[in-house]
């Protein structure tokens, strides 16, 4: 089944303490996108300016991303800089520039309304809602959200959040949305804010998931350098979505699982700048992953 996946699409200029690259193909939905093509058909729903490189749009093609809800428009591409630590965590924006993403309203083409599986990758809750307005009784819809909403638009993701199956944040957001210091604590009263699924990103430590009927943890691929982690979040929330469109029978069954394959993807996502080491993986080398990482958490 096929998965829409919405968000930023972006031009973005990442520093590390190693290298610096300017303008690479970047954004929410461009890491979600690619992510979940390694499972499932993807329709991607986004705007770009006339800035944005042909070669990134032949690079969506050849995930087989279906670009009908693409928008082009006159002026710049989203632009996002940001600069990591020497531990390659903690991480300053330097610049968002928003170009074109500042006009933007979404507008799904014939079809889209129809796909069953929706990740509302990062990007501002009232187009995150507008999105979803448009959806015609999809099968499972999770949204990403960042700090920067918490703190500027917390009426509308409160109201989107009412809305979704699967929220997914990191843990520092799930502490502050939900005011608990505790990550268990803040997943519990986080489900009263809508969403049946909660799940927590922990970075290098792995990613839990609290669900009606108990708790998940998945951890993190083991690896020793660290290239880029952005995208890692959006690439993990991608795997999983894609993961869940190609498989058969009630999704609760698959989620665990699930999971793990987005945290497989999200630990490739790391190993090369934007998406340059995701574009190169095969479904092979994510199945030789998922082995490892049962190898090294069986007990
Ligand atoms: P992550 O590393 O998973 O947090 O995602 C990083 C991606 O988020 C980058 O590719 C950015 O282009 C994108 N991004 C950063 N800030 C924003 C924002 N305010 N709205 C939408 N996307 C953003």
């Amino acid at each position: 089944m096929s998965v829409l996946v919405a968000g930023s699409t972006a031009l973005d200029s990442i520093k590390t303490p190693y290298r610096e690259k300017p303008r690479l193909l970047g954004g929410s939905a461009s890491h979600a996108a690619v992510a979940a093509s390694l499972f499932a058909p993807v329709r991607l729903v986004g705007i770009v300016g006339d800035d944005f490189p042909r070669r990134y749009l032949s690079l969506y093609r050849r995930h087989g991303i279906d670009l009908a809800g693409l928008q082009r428009a006159r002026g710049q591409t989203f632009h996002w800089s940001g600069e990591y630590e020497l531990n390659m965590n903690n991480r300053r924006t330097l610049k968002t520039e928003l170009g074109v993403l500042a006009g933007f309203t979404p507008r799904l083409p014939v079809g889209y309304p129809q796909t069953p599986f929706v990740l509302l990758a990062n990007n501002a809750p009232a187009l995150q809602l507008q999105v979803l307005d448009q959806m015609r009784r999809p099968r499972f819809v999770v949204a990403d959200t960042m700090d920067l909403w918490l703190n500027t638009a917390r009426k509308e993701l409160l109201e989107l959040l009412r809305r979704v199956d699967a929220l997914v944040l990191n843990d520092s957001e799930a502490r502050q949305l939900a005011g608990a210091d505790n990550v268990i604590a803040a997943a519990q009263k986080l489900h009263r804010l809508g969403p049946r699924f909660i799940i927590i990103k922990k970075g290098e430590h792995g990613a839990l998931l609290s669900y009606p009927g108990g708790l998940f943890l998945a951890p993190a691929f083991p690896l020793a350098t660290v290239v880029d982690p952005t995208g890692a979040g959006d690439s993990f929330a991608g795997g999983l979505v894609g993961y869940l469109a190609a498989q058969k029978g009630p999704i609760v069954r698959h989620l665990k699982r699930a999971m793990i394959y987005g945290s497989v993807v999200a630990s490739f996502c790391c190993e090369g700048f934007g998406l340059s080491r995701t574009t190169q993986v095969t479904r092979a080398d994510v199945e030789r992953r998922v082995k490892q990482l049962a190898e090294v958490s069986r007990w």
